[in-house]
C-alpha cells in the first residue's frame, strides 16, 4: 500500500507535470514575475468558471478576506458576525481592522454558521455577516440572505474552502459557492481544493464599482500609477502561481469529484456505526452527493461521540494514519480572541463539536486500499477502544 497522506499533493502533480512545467518555464523565459500574462488569463478563466463578474487575485486568502472588508469601507466599531467554528483568519483580520468581531454558534449537522444565532446577534451596528462555507459545503445562503436583505447587511463569502461547490436556492436555482454575497474571497493555499505552489488567493465580486475600489486596493490605493486615492496593500498573484493554476483549473471539477468519490466511500464504510456521524448533506441531496457538486470535500470531517476522539486521532497516527482536528478551539476562546461580551450558553454547538471532530485523509489521491486500510481501523477503535 502507498504511504497514506492527509494530502498528496505530490501525486497529483505527477498527473499534470507537463503542463504545469512547461507553464512554470514559460514564466520563467518571458522573467514577467508580476503581473504577466498568466495572471490575466487565470483571472478570465475562473470568471467565467464561476459565472461571476470580477475575479481580483490576490496574494492569499487571509488577504482576499481583509480587501473584502476594506473594499466594502467598513470601519472601526463596525460589527462584523462570523462563525466560531473556523480557521481563524476570518477573526484575525476583522480585529486587524479594528472592525468589532461577534462570534456566533453554528449548526451540528453542517458545522456551518447557523442563521438563527446570526440574527440573534445583530445590533444597530451590525455591518457584515462572513458566512465561512467550512469543510466544502455552503452554508444557508437562502436565510442568510434573507437576514441580510432585512438588515441592510453585507455579506462576505470565506470560500477558501469550498471552491467549485454549487449551492441550490429553495427555489431551484443553482449558484456557485462565492458568486451569492456582495463578495467573496478564497486561498490557493497548496491544500485546498484548488491550490498553487506556494500562497495565493483572490477576490469574487459581481458589483462594477466594488470590483474597481478593489483592483486599486490590492495595488497601494492606486487607479493611476504612483496617484494614491486610497489606503491600500501590496497584495499580488505573482505570476509563477498564477501559471500553476491556470493549469489546474481545467482539472478542478475531477479532482473535486475524486474527493466526493473518497468521501462516498468513506460514508458507505461508517453507515451503520452507532458512535460514527458522518458528514451531512444539504437536504434534497442524497447521502451521497454526486451530481449536484453540493460538497466538494475540502475535509471529510466525522463526529465520534463515545468521547473517544483524542484517541482515535493517537490511534490512526500509531498506526501509521494521519488525521487533523480541525478546529480544537471555538475561536472564542482563544486566547487572541476572548471577550467578557460572549457568554458559554450561546454556544453549545462548537463547544461540543471541537471534542467530537476528526478530519481524515483527503484528497485527489486516495485509492481503494488506502480507504478500506482507514476505514477498518476507525470501525475496529470505535467498536473496540483500548
Ligand atoms: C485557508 C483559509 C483561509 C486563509 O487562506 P490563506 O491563503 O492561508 O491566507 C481563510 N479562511 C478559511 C476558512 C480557510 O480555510
Amino acid at each position: 500500500m502507498k504511504k497514506i497522506q492527509m494530502v498528496d499533493l505530490k501525486g497529483q502533480y505527477e498527473g499534470i507535470k507537463e503542463e504545469v512545467n512547461s507553464s512554470i518555464s514559460e514564466v520563467l523565459e518571458t522573467s514577467a514575475f508580476i503581473n504577466g500574462p498568466y495572471v490575466r488569463e487565470f483571472q478570465k478563466d475562473l470568471e467565467s468558471y464561476l459565472d461571476v463578474k470580477h475575479v481580483i487575485p490576490c496574494a492569499n486568502g487571509t488577504d482576499a478576506l481583509q480587501i473584502c472588508m476594506m473594499g466594502l469601507g467598513l470601519k472601526p466599531g463596525d460589527e462584523v458576525i462570523t462563525a466560531d467554528f473556523t480557521f481563524a483568519a476570518t477573526v484575525e483580520v476583522i480585529g486587524l481592522l479594528n472592525l468589532t468581531p461577534v462570534l456566533v454558534d453554528v449548526e451540528p449537522d453542517s458545522f456551518n454558521i447557523d442563521p438563527k444565532a446570526i440574527e440573534k446577534a445583530i445590533t444597530p451596528k451590525t455591518k457584515a455577516i462572513v458566512p465561512v462555507h467550512l469543510f466544502g459545503q455552503c452554508a444557508n445562503m437562502d436565510a442568510i440572505m434573507e437576514i441580510a436583505d432585512k438588515h441592510n447587511l453585507y455579506v462576505i463569502e470565506d470560500n477558501a474552502q469550498a471552491i467549485g461547490a454549487n449551492y441550490t436556492f429553495e427555489n431551484g436555482d443553482k449558484k456557485k459557492a462565492g458568486t451569492i454575497g456582495h463578495v467573496a474571497s478564497t486561498s490557493f493555499f497548496p491544500s485546498k481544493n484548488l491550490g498553487c505552489y506556494g500562497d495565493g488567493g483572490a477576490i469574487f465580486t459581481n458589483d462594477d464599482d466594488l470590483a474597481h475600489i478593489i483592483r486599486g486596493m490590492v495595488n497601494h490605493g492606486m487607479y493611476k500609477r504612483y496617484y494614491h486615492d486610497v489606503v491600500g496593500v501590496n497584495s499580488r498573484l505573482d505570476s509563477i502561481q498564477a501559471a500553476v493554476l491556470k493549469a489546474k483549473l481545467p482539472n478542478l471539477d475531477a479532482y473535486n469529484t475524486k474527493r466526493k468519490e473518497a468521501a462516498s466511500k468513506y460514508n458507505r464504510a461508517f453507515k451503520d456505526q452507532a458512535n460514527i456521524v458522518t458528514p451531512q448533506m444539504p437536504k434534497g441531496c442524497g447521502d451521497i452527493c454526486v451530481d449536484c457538486d453540493c460538497h466538494v470535500f475540502h475535509q471529510y470531517t466525522l463526529r465520534i461521540l463515545n468521547e473517544k476522539r483524542d484517541s482515535l486521532v493517537q490511534h490512526l497516527n500509531d498506526n501509521g494514519v494521519p488525521c487533523g482536528v480541525y478546529y480544537p478551539v471555538p475561536l472564542h476562546l482563544q486566547k487572541a480572541y476572548k471577550d467578557e461580551r460572549y457568554n458559554e450558553a450561546d454556544f453549545p454547538v462548537t463547544n461540543q463539536l471541537v471534542k467530537e471532530v476528526i478530519s481524515l485523509p483527503m484528497h485527489t489521491e486516495l485509492d481503494d486500499e488506502q480507504i478500506d486500510f482507514i476505514t477498518n481501523l476507525v470501525i475496529d477503535f470505535v467498536n473496540n477502544p483500548s
